[in-house]
C-alpha cells in the first residue's frame, strides 16, 4: 500500500552531533500512530521532517500529503491572541483563497464539533487550557487535512482534560480519517490514541520496536481497564524500559 508520509535510513545531525536516527517509518493513509520515547530522543525533529518543515541530513523523507493537507497541532496552542476563535479557524481556508463568509462558515462547524459553539468570538486570552486546545485542533482540521500531526498536545493540560481531549481527537479522526501522528511521553495515552505504538531509543533516537493496540478507532467506555489496554500498556513500558537501560 503507498504510504502518506515515510522516513526511510533518515538521520538528523545539529551541530551537537546526531540528533534522530537512522530510523524507516511508513504511515498508510487513516492510521494513527503514537512515537513514544525519552526526552530529547528526537520525536519532534521526526515530526518536523513529516510535516516537511525541515530536511533529513541523510536517508529519504517522503510526503504524499502535500503542504495544504498537513496540519500540525504543537503543545502550546499557537492560536493568534487578537482574533476571535472563529477568526482563528477561518484563518488557514482564507489563506487557501476562501472567501470570507464560507471560511467562517466552516469555521463555525469544526468549532462546533469540538465543543466550542458558545465561545465563536471569544478571544485565546478568554479560553481555558483545554478549550484553546481545542480550537487549536479545529484549525488543524477545518482543512480536512492527509496527515495530521500532534507533538505533545495535551502536555500541559489537567487529566480529566486530556481524557475529554483524546476522545475528541478519536472521533474526529474516525469521521475525518487522517492518518495521524501523536507524540507523548505519556504511554497510557499513546495506547489509548494509537492502533500503532512506535517506542524509541534514547537520543539519538531509533526505533526499539512497536506494539499494535487492537479494539475500534473510537475507545469504548471502560476501555482503558479492558486486558487488551493493559497487556499493551505494560508492552509498551517495558519495551521504553528495555531501551532505555541499553544505552545506559
Ligand atoms: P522532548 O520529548 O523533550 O520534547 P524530543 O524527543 O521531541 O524531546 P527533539 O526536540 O526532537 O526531541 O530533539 C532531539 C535532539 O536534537 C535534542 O538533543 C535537541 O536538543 C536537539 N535539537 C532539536 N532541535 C534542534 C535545533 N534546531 N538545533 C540544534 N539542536 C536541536
Amino acid at each position: 500500500m503507498s504510504s502518506i508520509a515515510s522516513l526511510s535510513g533518515v538521520e538528523v545531525d545539529y551541530a551537537r552531533g546526531r540528533a534522530l536516527g537512522p530510523i524507516d517509518l511508513a504511515l498508510a493513509p487513516g492510521e494513527i500512530v503514537a512515537l513514544v520515547g525519552p526526552s530529547g530522543c528526537g520525536k519532534s525533529t521526526a515530526l518536523r521532517l513529516l510535516a516537511g518543515l525541515e530536511p533529513p541530513t541523510r536517508g529519504t523523507v517522503t510526503r504524499a500529503a502535500g503542504k495544504g493537507e498537513t496540519s500540525v497541532v504543537f503543545q502550546s496552542h499557537t492560536l493568534a491572541p487578537w482574533l476571535s476563535a472563529r477568526d482563528n479557524v477561518a484563518l488557514p481556508l482564507e489563506l487557501a483563497g476562501l472567501s470570507k463568509r464560507a471560511a467562517q462558515a466552516a469555521a463555525d462547524e469544526a468549532l462546533r464539533k469540538v465543543g466550542l459553539s458558545a465561545a465563536l468570538n471569544a478571544r485565546p486570552a478568554q479560553l481555558s487550557g483545554g478549550m484553546a486546545m481545542r480550537a487549536s485542533l479545529a484549525r488543524a482540521l477545518v482543512t480536512r487535512p492527509r496527515l495530521l500531526l500532534l507533538d505533545e498536545p495535551f502536555a500541559a493540560l489537567d487529566e480529566i482534560t486530556r481524557r475529554a481531549l483524546a476522545d475528541d481527537v478519536l472521533s474526529l479522526a474516525a469521521e475525518l480519517t487522517p492518518a495521524v501522528v501523536f507524540v507523548t511521553h505519556n504511554v497510557e495515552e499513546a495506547v489509548y490514541m494509537a492502533r500503532r505504538v512506535v517506542v524509541m531509543t534514547p537520543g539519538p533516537g531509533r526505533i526499539a520496536g512497536e506494539i499494535a493496540v487492537d479494539g475500534p478507532l473510537v475507545r469504548p467506555p471502560g476501555f482503558r481497564t479492558t486486558q487488551a489496554f493493559r497487556a499493551a500498556a505494560e508492552a509498551v513500558s517495558t519495551l521504553l524500559a528495555q531501551a532505555t537501560e541499553r544505552a545506559a
